[in-house]
């Protein structure tokens, strides 16, 4: 890796770092939407909006931001968006953020995990990008998913057993509950669930 790109590394990092510590404000207070957080930033560099995802129905983190940006009259033109979740992309009880960030003219989003909700899982980013919008993903991503862990296993155990596919299945289960950040209890139930007479879904 080059000098530039290992700085834009860790300036990539930091930022989500902030990203993760503002979701950190709304776990426990989003229904059973993911505990989300954003940053934006100026392409001076300059941090322009903070937020993160509000009760059911309410702003999502992208959304949040944005509207703490205009609040504080800056610009989001050219800025670059860190989300710790890919921003979704339909139209359920909120408008699709994916739609909204580009057509306010953010330049660039940063992502920790991709969202694996069936309807969006790589939509988000591919409507971004359709949009001209550049998009980097995976920054932090191992820190988002242990955040967002509990909500994965709730809502998306799918996401867990792709996951488990990929590992050999000798310490299985002790490697995802610290990869989800969740007691082993709960990815065994989750696993054997999986090969229950009900599991095909
Ligand atoms: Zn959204």
């Amino acid at each position: 890796m080059s000098y530039a790109a290992g700085a834009m590394t860790y300036e990539h990092e930091t930022w989500m770092r902030l990203a993760i510590e503002e979701a950190e404000l709304a776990r426990g207070g989003t229904g059973d939407n993911p505990w989300v957080g954003c940053a934006i930033v100026s392409p001076q560099g300059e941090l322009v909006g903070r937020g993160h995802t509000l009760g059911p129905g309410e702003d999502h983190a992208e959304m949040a931001a944005a509207r703490d940006a205009q609040a504080r009259r800056q610009s989001v033109v050219g800025a670059t968006l860190y989300s710790t979740l890919e921003p979704c992309s339909f139209h359920g009880r909120t408008a699709a953020c994916s739609r909204s960030i580009a057509e306010r003219g953010i330049a660039r989003v940063v992502i920790g995990m991709r969202d694996p909700h069936p309807r969006v899982d790589g939509e988000g980013i591919a409507i971004l990008q359709g949009a001209g919008v550049e998009v980097r993903e995976g920054v932090c991503e191992a820190a988002v998913r242990r955040q967002l862990g509990s909500w994965v296993l709730d809502q998306h155990p799918h996401e867990l057993l792709r996951h488990a596919a990929s590992l050999p299945e000798r310490d299985r289960s002790a490697a995802l509950a610290d990869a989800y950040g969740v007691e082993r209890a709960r990815v065994d139930a989750v696993l054997r669930a999986s090969h229950g007479p009900d599991a095909r879904r």
